[in-house]
């Protein structure tokens, strides 16, 4: 069997992974990457949130996402019962970026692979990883390209960005199930020709449809936009037919939809996805590391999985160089601790917005701009600036706020 030697090997060439590889590339270390699929390649996941530039600036990639001139994205709406809230990223309380991108991922993870190998990093496309074998933290993965023949990596360390394909947990069995319960996605691409009828394209729209039933509206820079509705699994029975059907029926029951995606052309049959959140163990062990979402996935709601993905690899990328180089990493607190920091924030918001907590908050009259601007830190990713309250005290923090306006307007209603 044809046997090959690396630094590093990355599984997986999405954001997670060809970020990772950057990184590790750029110390002058030999890293090689193996996916599975050819690109491009669908996946979902299309709105990026602003903290996701610093890595990918970081891994060098981001002159070459500009020339793709992605469409502009500089808030988030919310929408319910014809009430907005509009978060605008520039007014965000911590210091960083005001704006990313709103991605069809397939050309975008397309061009951060293909710059990745102008770097100099090897991508084997089509080439699948079956089994990895730890001598201490060196390792042999066997991989099997697209005519079944079999190979092996030798590497002084793995970085496993496999994404949904989760192949470390997998393989060594730690994978442990999420505490959220199970949701459902049903979405599409349409030719979004009546835009103008609700939104400008440059941010991405929330809309509240019933409680724990929400829609995703993603306008890209070709005229095209991501049309997606997710709830728990039972909320779907009530519409029959296949998902085409079901989508244009859900599309005919939200007055905020209606008119603009009456009829429109899907690009392809509507798509299901389900129970995605997972979880491990542990980010690491002796030999690899886990990055992007082989870590942990919560939920769609707040568009965190790209900027996780990418934030992790930016940090594991530099810990692996750290590691190569001979010097001690505390990956608990230097990794582990950090990403669970963003992930238990991004728990809060998740949970809070299923419970009804954010609508209160969200859609609440007489805004203070210095609260509205540390929420609306959180929700472009600036996850770990402790100065913001609402980052320190994300447990909390949101239900005392809704507690204080629930009261301040059943005061209000008093008095009238
Ligand atoms: C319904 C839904 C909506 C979402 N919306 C958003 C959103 O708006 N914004 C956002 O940021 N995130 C969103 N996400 C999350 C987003 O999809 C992921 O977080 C993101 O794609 C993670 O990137 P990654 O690089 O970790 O993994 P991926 O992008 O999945 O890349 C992993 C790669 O590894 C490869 N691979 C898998 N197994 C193997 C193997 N055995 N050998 C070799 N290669 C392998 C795969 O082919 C793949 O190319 C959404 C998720 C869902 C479920």
């Amino acid at each position: 069997m044809q046997v090959q030697t690396t630094d590093v090997l990355v599984i997986g060439a999405g954001p997670a992974g060809t970020v990772a590889a950057s990184i590790v590339n750029q110390a002058g270390y030999q890293v090689r990457i193996v996916e599975k699929l050819k690109v491009p390649r669908f996946v979902i996941g299309e709105s990026l949130l602003p903290r996701c530039m610093e890595a990918l600036e970081e891994a060098g990639f981001l002159d070459a996402v500009k020339e793709r001139k992605f469409q502009e994205k500089g808030g988030a709406k919310f929408v319910k019962n014809g009430k907005t809230c509009d978060y605008q990223f520039a007014r965000q309380f911590t210091k960083g970026w005001g704006w990313t991108w709103q991605v069809p991922r397939a050309e975008f993870d397309k061009t951060l692979a293909d710059t990745v190998e102008k770097m100099g990093v090897p991508i084997d496309y089509e080439t699948t990883v079956t089994a990895i074998e730890f001598q201490g933290s060196e390792s042999t993965t066997t991989v099997v390209d697209k005519n079944g023949m079999a190979s092996q990596i030798k590497a002084r360390f793995i970085i496993d960005g496999s994404g949904y394909g989760r192949v470390i947990p997998k393989l060594f069995n730690l994978d442990r199930p999420s505490h959220l319960p199970p949701r459902k996605a049903l979405f599409t691409h349409t030719v979004d020709l009546r835009r103008e009828l609700s939104d400008e394209p440059n941010r991405i729209t929330i809309v509240v449809h019933k409680p724990a039933v929400w829609i995703w509206i993603i306008p890209f820079s070709n005229g095209v936009t991501s049309l997606g509705f997710v709830g728990d699994p039972s909320f779907f029975h009530s519409y029959s037919g296949g998902p085409e059907q079901q989508l244009r029926s859900l599309i005919a029951d939200e007055p905020y939809l209606k008119e603009r995606f009456k009829g429109v052309e899907f690009l392809f049959e509507p798509r299901v996805l389900e129970s995605w959140s997972t979880t491990t163990d542990r980010f690491y062990g002796e030999g690899y590391v886990l990055t992007g979402n082989v870590t942990e996935f919560l939920d769609p709601v707040f568009s965190s999985g790209v900027t996780l993905a990418t934030v992790s690899s930016q940090i594991a990328g530099k810990l692996v160089v750290e590691k190569l180089k001979g010097n001690d990493v505390d990956w608990e607190n230097d990794y582990m601790n950090i990403m669970m920091q963003g992930v238990d924030t991004f728990r809060s918001y998740v949970l809070a917005w299923y419970e009804g907590t954010l609508d209160t908050i969200f859609f609440a009259d007489d805004q203070d701009p210095l609260i509205n601007s540390q929420i609306c830190s959180v929700l472009a990713g600036y996850l770990w600036d402790l100065d913001n309250p609402y980052v320190k005290n994300h447990k909390t923090g949101l239900t005392r706020l809704a507690t204080i306006i629930n009261y301040r307007d059943s005061q209000q209603t008093q008095s009238q």
